[in-house]
C-alpha cells in the first residue's frame, strides 16, 4: 500500500520519532502550525476515524494516552488534540493521526 504515514511508521523513510512503541509512533508535523506540532500515528494502516472497527479501541484510547504523555514531557499544561476526519474535514494523509499543538506561551528555547 502507497501510505506515506504507513512508510514513516515501519521505518522505510527515515524520520527521527520523539516516541516509538509497539503499536504508535511520534513525530514533529513537517508544517507545523504551533509552536510543538506532534503528530500521534497508529502502526497499524487505519484510514481514518470514519474507518475505526470496535476492535480499535484500544489503539485509539492508546493514541490519546500517548499524546497526554508527549503533552507532559514538553511541559504543555494545556494543547489542543484533533483528528481531521476526511477531506471535508480537512484531513490530507489517509492514516489516522492525532496532532498535538501547544507551546504557544512557552520560551523558544525549551521547544
Ligand atoms: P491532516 O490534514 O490531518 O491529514 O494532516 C496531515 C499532516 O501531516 C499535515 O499537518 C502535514 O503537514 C503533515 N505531514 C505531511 N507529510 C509529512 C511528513 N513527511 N512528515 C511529517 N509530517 C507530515
Ligand atoms: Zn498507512
Amino acid at each position: 500500500m502507497d501510505c506515506l504515514f504507513c512508510k514513516i511508521a515501519n521505518k522505510n523513510i527515515a524520520t527521527d520519532f520523539i516516541f516509538e512503541d509497539d503499536s504508535v509512533v511520534v513525530f514533529k508535523d513537517i508544517h507545523p502550525s504551533a509552536p510543538i506540532h506532534h503528530l500521534i500515528v497508529p502502526k497499524e494502516h487505519i484510514q481514518s476515524i470514519n474507518h475505526l472497527e470496535s476492535n480499535h479501541q484500544e489503539i485509539i484510547s492508546k493514541m490519546i494516552f500517548t499524546a497526554k504523555k508527549i503533552a507532559g514531557k514538553f511541559g504543555l499544561k494545556g494543547y489542543k488534540l484533533v483528528f481531521n476526519v476526511g477531506r471535508e474535514g480537512g484531513q490530507i494523509i489517509d492514516h489516522l493521526h492525532l496532532h498535538l499543538l501547544g507551546g504557544w506561551n512557552k520560551p523558544q528555547e525549551i521547544i
